[in-house]
């Protein structure tokens, strides 16, 4: 695979699963050593970690809670400690408490809002400094169609996941002039254990909606990542690209 992240250091949130482990096998292939963060699949973290040694790519596992601020910035002191600098980091961690508006308790909106949206605030915060300093670095926040669109049930997702796209908006104004890009990517519907509980039911009505009549992979997230994260994106910051075989027409 062509080498565009040699000598670069990566730190992708929540990769020990689904689309940010593929992230996370992606950059590696690519040159880029790579931090795989997780918060509880320790044997998962550790096996996409020897799969990228295995393929002879460099990565360490490293656990954190991307919720909580201390553990963040413990999580960004580690990786820096070990690797010596970070070039681009990918806030990909999240999760789901699916429900209707009237029916959704506090927890379930507040567990979705700090994990996905304060999660990569407190990454980005973090990194930008490094990144600033260095004149040098992206971030590619991992957001959603349903952060564009709204979802019926995932008023808490997409509230969070549309906050994502507001988020990398105004970073990138803010840190553009120090050669620091900020992107996000919205996939559509991707195989992974988050879609697998769904029921057939839901499956088959988000595949009606989709162009290419059928579910994304993390590869082809992981892909668009990749590319972001390169040089070949130089020139692109603050943009929303959508991965989603034809779901949405911007
Ligand atoms: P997934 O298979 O459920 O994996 C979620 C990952 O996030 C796991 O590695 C998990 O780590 C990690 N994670 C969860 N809470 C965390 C926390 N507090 N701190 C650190 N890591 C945490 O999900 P996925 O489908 O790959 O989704 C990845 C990202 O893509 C998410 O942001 C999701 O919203 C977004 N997305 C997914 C789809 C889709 O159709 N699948 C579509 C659009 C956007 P542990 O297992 O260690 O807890």
């Amino acid at each position: 695979m062509t080498q565009r992240l040699s000598n670069k250091i990566a730190l992708v949130t929540g990769s020990s699963r689904g689309i940010g482990a593929q992230i996370a096998q992606r950059l590696a292939a690519e040159g880029a050593t790579v931090a795989v963060n997780y918060a509880g699949s320790e044997a998962a973290a550790q096996e996409v970690v020897s799969s990228i040694v295995a393929a002879g790519g460099v990565a360490e596992a490293f656990k954190a809670d991307v919720s909580d601020a201390d553990s963040v910035s413990a999580l960004l002191d580690a990786v820096v400690k070990r690797f010596g600098r970070l070039d681009i980091l990918v806030n990909n961690a999240g999760i789901t408490r699916d429900g209707l508006l009237v029916r959704m308790s506090d927890d379930d909106w507040n567990d979705v809002l700090s994990t996905n949206l304060s999660g990569a605030f407190f990454a980005t915060r973090a990194a930008a400094k490094l990144m600033m300093k260095a004149r040098t670095g992206c971030v590619i926040n991992i957001s959603s169609v349903v952060g564009v669109a709204g979802n019926a049930g995932q008023a808490n997702y997409a509230a969070a996941k549309a906050g994502l796209i507001g988020l990398t908006k105004s970073v990138a104004r803010e840190l553009a002039s120090r050669n620091v890009r900020v992107n996000a990517v919205a996939p559509g519907f991707i195989e992974t254990d988050m879609t697998a509980g769904l029921p057939d039911a839901a499956r088959e009505a988000a595949l009606s909606g989709i162009a290419m009549k059928r579910m994304g992979t993390p590869a082809d997230v992981a892909a668009l990542v990749a590319f972001l994260a390169s040089d070949e994106a130089a020139y692109i910051t603050g943009q929303t690209i959508a991965v989603d075989g034809g779901m949405t027409f911007a």
